[in-house]
């Protein structure tokens, strides 16, 4: 059996160093008993580099929130993939809703993709609908995000994508609910037909798919064992060591 996939999302937390080592720290301690969890943690870029001398084994391992798409150059602020790289960070979430918030486009996530692909890293891409609507018509937007984000990517560098299907009306503390694991089941169903139509039935099978959409202790279960999906990205419940560790252990079977 695969091992379930779980991330943590930190976005814009914590405010210090010393608190993200305190929680690196508890997430890592459950973490490296769970035989059947890759656990994968990842904060602000800031604090990569303390909290990789702490990476020991290969159950809890760092990834970053975003990276640029060119290796090097002049572009103020950017981050590359060979410095996430360097860092010991295998994963890199890209696409996530709140940088497309921002302005970042498919175009973009797919140079973002390439350019990590090439770097080894193990590419985490984002995608979801805004809202739901009766025609189906969202389901457009996934298979034309899916389309538009993998343009280029070659069937051999499949191994190293994940797909975290995060529905914009269930994350964060606005939201209106968590997916049902139902609406999970049907939406990675969904994606794995996208899939097999742009890469080919026999060459999908490696592509984790994940939830991601205001988890936490209460529903994570339902979405490990109804989902139909192989792991979870999780916001808010991964500032919370404790919480999260119990997460994971729940995806432990
Ligand atoms: C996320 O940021 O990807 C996320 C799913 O957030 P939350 O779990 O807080 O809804």
């Amino acid at each position: 059996m695969n091992k379930k996939i779980i991330i943590a999302n930190w976005k814009m937390s914590p405010d210090s160093v010393k608190e993200a080592k305190k929680i690196f720290g508890g997430i890592k301690k459950v973490a490296s008993k769970l035989r059947n969890v890759q656990t994968v943690v990842c904060p602000p870029f800031i604090y990569l580099m303390e909290l990789q001398k702490m990476v020991s084994g290969h159950r809890c391992v760092l990834g970053a929130q975003d990276s640029f798409w060119e290796r090097k150059g002049s572009f103020t602020g950017e981050v590359s993939p060979p410095m996430i790289n360097n860092l010991k960070s295998e994963y890199v979430i890209l696409g996530h809703s709140e940088r497309r918030a921002l302005g970042e486009t498919d175009e973009i996530v797919n140079k973002k993709i390439k350019a990590c692909l090439k770097e080894n890293l193990k590419v985490v891409l984002c995608i979801g609908e805004k809202e739901r609507d009766d025609h189906g018509d969202y389901l457009n937007d996934i298979k034309k995000q899916i389309e538009n984000s993998l343009l280029g990517v070659s069937k051999s560098s499949l191994s190293k994508v994940i797909i975290a299907y995060e529905p914009l009306w269930a994350i964060g503390k606005n939201s209106q609910r968590p997916a049902t694991p139902a609406e999970s089941m049907e939406m990675s169903i969904f994606i794995k037909r996208v899939l097999a139509d742009i890469f080919g039935k026999n060459h999908i099978s490696n592509i984790n798919i994940l939830y991601g959409g205001s988890v936490d202790l209460k529903n994570a279960d339902s979405f490990l064992q109804e989902g139909g999906i192989d792991g979870l990205l999780v916001g808010r419940a991964s500032l919370d060591h404790l919480k999260f560790g119990k997460i994971l252990e729940k995806a432990n079977f």
